[in-house]
């Protein structure tokens, strides 16, 4: 019997105790058995019973549970490759020799290395006399498909990643009661939101609640920011808005590459001299992250599971290594190192979205 296995790596995200569910279950629909890899690729380098044979029951009920139920972590170990060789030992010991991996873009590049290694791993095996040519004979290929986990949106190639729209539910969600408050004192708030490098979850947000202004990462700040903010807001308080919502992502920056923080823009809307409005900062933190997936969430990580579990059967030692994507409601494989290469170059959170109109629909700015 074909055995697969499977891991969530890197930082946890809504919807990947759905891929794992649906992936235990599809292998097992598909006559494979399944495993699962606690702990992210610190499972794989340390083995024993931290890779542990699922059954269907072993699962049921996860698609409504938050984070990751089979741990995920940083592994420093996989970064060397005396840890990748004690990682393919472990699958090897276990007859694994096909892997779904559900994480973000480093963990995906490990993925890629390791699938990219493995030849050579399973001949320092040889060498070392951990296994005879016979018994590494069936194990000569690893196949590793990968699913994107993460909730910044940040993989370019695919329309949504697994745990973005929950994020995002919950900043929308967490805006709204910070609205009532806010309206209720006439007050400001600055809203820090997730998004080192990427500024999807800032920029829906600000268009999803309709805030004042937004930073991103992608779209630095002109020098005139602090002046171009006043004025915003300004003037939707002179259309006799209550509230002011600021949204910045952790990320945001000027065009000189300096940081814009939340306590400078706390500052500027506070200054006596000009706006003084009673200001705070909320920073939203974890609780964008915790919680149960949304709807869209569990649905993209069933059927990607399914997709994924199809893909790494089909997969040949000819065939690069996969990514499950969804283009315009379909579910595709992409290329994974393609997808991750292109991230680097695209601002996907601003790619061909009149953002700009889509915030200037917020309260009055068009009625006059
Ligand atoms: P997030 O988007 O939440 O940051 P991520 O998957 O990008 O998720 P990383 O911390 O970049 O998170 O990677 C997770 C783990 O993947 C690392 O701790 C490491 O074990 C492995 N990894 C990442 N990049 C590589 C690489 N180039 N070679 C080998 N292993 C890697």
């Amino acid at each position: 019997k074909k055995k697969i296995a499977i891991m969530t790596s890197g930082g946890d995200s809504p919807g990947m105790n759905g891929v794992v569910r649906a992936c235990v279950r599809m292998a097992i629909h598909m006559g494979c058995d399944p495993y699962v890899i606690y702990e992210g690729y610190e499972g794989l380098v340390r083995g024993g019973d931290l890779i542990r044979k699922m059954e269907w029951h072993d699962v049921r009920g996860w698609l409504s549970e938050g984070g990751t139920l089979i741990g995920t972590a940083r592994c420093m170990a996989f970064f060397e490759r005396a840890g990748r060789l004690a990682a393919a030992k472990n699958l090897i010991s276990q007859g694994i020799d096909a892997l779904i991996i559900c994480g973000g873009d480093g963990s995906l590049t490990g993925a890629d290395r390791f699938r990219a290694e493995w030849p050579s791993l399973i001949q320092e095996l040889e060498a070392n006399g951990e296994y005879t040519a016979q018994q590494l004979a069936p194990y000569r290929h690893l196949n590793i498909v990968g699913l994107v986990g993460s909730i910044d949106n940040d993989l370019s190639g695919t329309d949504a990643t697994i745990g973005c729209y929950s994020a995002l539910s919950r900043i929308c969600y967490a805006v709204d009661l910070i609205e009532a408050t806010a309206s209720s004192h006439s007050r400001a708030f600055v809203i820090e939101v997730m998004g080192r490098h990427c500024g999807w979850l800032a920029l829906m947000a600000g268009v999803a609640t309709g805030a004042d202004f937004t930073f991103i990462p992608e779209k630095p700040r002109e020098d005139n920011w602090r002046e171009e903010m006043c004025s915003i807001v300004e003037h939707h308080r002179k259309q006799g808005k209550r509230k002011t919502i600021v949204i910045i992502a952790e990320g945001a920056l000027d065009r000189h590459g300096n940081k814009i923080t939340p306590e400078m823009v706390k500052d500027l809307l506070a200054d006596k001299k000009g706006l003084g409005l009673d200001t705070r900062i909320t920073t939203l933190g974890h609780v964008q992250r915790g919680g149960t997936a949304v709807a869209y969430d569990r649905m993209l990580a069933t059927l990607q599971g399914v997709e994924a579990v199809k893909a790494v059967l089909e997969a040949t030692p000819e065939t690069p290594t996969c990514v499950i994507a969804i283009n315009e409601n379909k579910i595709v494989r992409k290329p994974l190192m393609q997808a991750v290469q292109d991230t680097k170059k695209v601002a996907k959170a601003i790619e061909s979205q009149d953002f700009d109109l889509a915030m200037g629909l917020r309260d009055t700015e068009f009625s006059e």
